[in-house]
């Protein structure tokens, strides 16, 4: 529970001293020497360079200190199949393993002991932030709320809303579209209810063809009466866009706006298949993606071209799509949404594709994406270690087993110091310390 450096006082209030390494922005890498931080209720109220040592002055924490890991995409329901099925397409992976097995989760007391072993596990990662798509069960899915809130996870939960008659297999889904939106109106009512403020429901139909259109727009009603945000998945692969152009002759995005689904941090899973008029409709109404770089190299047929999505003003976080994703490490996501930028910057094919430019990103860009730009993309004021932010951070070395030079920073003296130092923490992280809301959680 928190380090050396860290004090706490009866008063709720919480003081920090460390390295602060983040990204405040894409492709900025931030180092901020020896740093005294100041946490009252959670929130972040002073943050300046340390004194001189003085007996109430804490101890510098070793390593550095970065703000706490938002995973825009995971499926808590999933985390049982974790690293395994992917040499399956996408929906024969999810009739055939994934949907038995959310199926589950009818069993209270099993999906509980689901939460118990992830939440934690996810903390221990430096997952303090995590938005769920739970399973179709609104018990089931307040009991997430209740492990996130008991363990000190911060957690956006959506109960998934899916009738689709052809689209889901007819043991896993809801009866039809009335009890689709009830349910889903319930949820958020039992969310909302626990009366933590770590934890908020989220709209989550699973994907237009898992949903019926009556479903659809009673979901957008649901959302503009209650104002409660939305995620869902969306151009994420061949399958899906096909589905979605044939049923409604519409590509996703256009479809999802047209139900009333796509408003202000509305969080689209994967988004590998959007055009030019996509991304100015994201852009337009604050909606945005979660890249699951992992994932989508098994499931997508396509690269996220994350530079690009960026540059035209679309917000952007990284997701880890357990368990399409095969690992819960957003580090490892972040490493991996760099390979396949540069895989789609060079071409992965001599006899094919043309290379596409300069679509690279960088550490600090993927770091910030697992940071700030996931907090942007769902609207909470984490993702940053700046005064008026909540305090949801984590103490972190370089992992020296990995090979990974762990030097320190002050050893070093030219520019890129910062952003040399993030790309090794990313590579090779050992997370010691995770505080979330100003509270040492592990
Ligand atoms: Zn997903």
């Amino acid at each position: 529970m928190g380090g050396d450096g860290a004090v706490s006082s009866p008063a709720g209030s919480l003081q920090v001293r460390a390295d602060v390494l983040q990204a405040p922005a894409p492709g900025v890498a931030e180092l901020l020497h020896d740093q005294l931080i100041t946490v009252v209720d959670g929130v972040i109220t002073d943050m300046s360079s340390a004194p001189a040592p003085e007996p109430n002055v804490p101890a510098r924490l070793d390593g550095v200190l970065m703000p706490g890991l938002v995973d825009t995409h995971i499926h808590a329901p999933q985390w049982p199949q974790l690293g395994i099925g992917l040499d399956l397409g996408l929906e024969q992976w999810l009739f055939d393993l994934t949907f038995p097995l959310e199926a589950r989760c009818a069993d209270t007391g099993y999906a509980a002991d689901v939460w118990d072993h992830m939440v934690p596990t996810l903390l221990g990662l430096g997952t303090t932030t995590a938005v769920y798509h739970a399973s179709t069960h609104v018990e089931a899915t307040t009991a997430l709320a209740e492990a996130c809130a008991r363990h000190g996870q911060r957690a956006v939960i959506g109960r998934v809303a899916m009738d689709h008659p052809e689209g889901t297999p007819e043991w896993y889904r809801d009866a039809d579209a009335a009890a689709a939106v009830s349910a889903s109106r319930r949820s958020i009512d039992e969310i909302r209810g626990l009366g933590s403020s770590l934890v908020q429901p989220i709209i989550t139909p699973r994907f237009i063809p898992a949903c019926s259109d009556a479903a659809l727009v009673g979901l957008g009603k649901l959302a503009a009466d209650t104002g409660v945000t939305v995620q869902t998945h969306a151009a994420e692969s061949d399958w899906q866009h096909g589905v979605v152009m044939e049923r409604t002759g519409l590509r996703d995005v256009h479809a999802l706006e047209s139900f009333g689904l796509l408003r202000d941090h509305t969080v689209l899973a994967h988004g590998t298949h959007l055009d030019a008029s996509d991304l100015s409709r994201l852009a337009a109404t604050g909606a945005g993606v979660s890249h699951c770089p992992l994932s989508n190299s098994y499931f997508a047929n396509a690269v996220f071209p994350a530079r690009r999505v960026l540059d035209a003003r679309v917000r952007v976080g990284l997701g880890t799509d357990v368990a399409g994703g095969p690992s819960a490490s957003l580090w490892h996501n972040a490493a991996h949404a760099v390979t396949v930028s540069r895989m789609l910057s060079d071409g992965v094919d001599p006899n094919g594709a043309a290379h596409r430019g300069e679509v690279r990103i960088d550490a600090a860009t993927a770091m910030w994406m697992a940071t700030g730009g996931g907090a942007d993309l769902v609207g909470l004021p984490v993702g940053l270690l700046a005064v008026g932010r909540r305090f949801d951070a984590l103490q972190v070395v370089v992992d020296d087993r990995s090979g990974v030079r762990s030097v320190s920073p002050e050893s070093r003296a030219h520019d890129d110091v910062a952003s040399e130092w993030l790309e090794r923490v990313m590579r090779a992280p050992d997370v010691r310390a995770v505080w979330v809301d100003g509270i040492a959680v592990v």
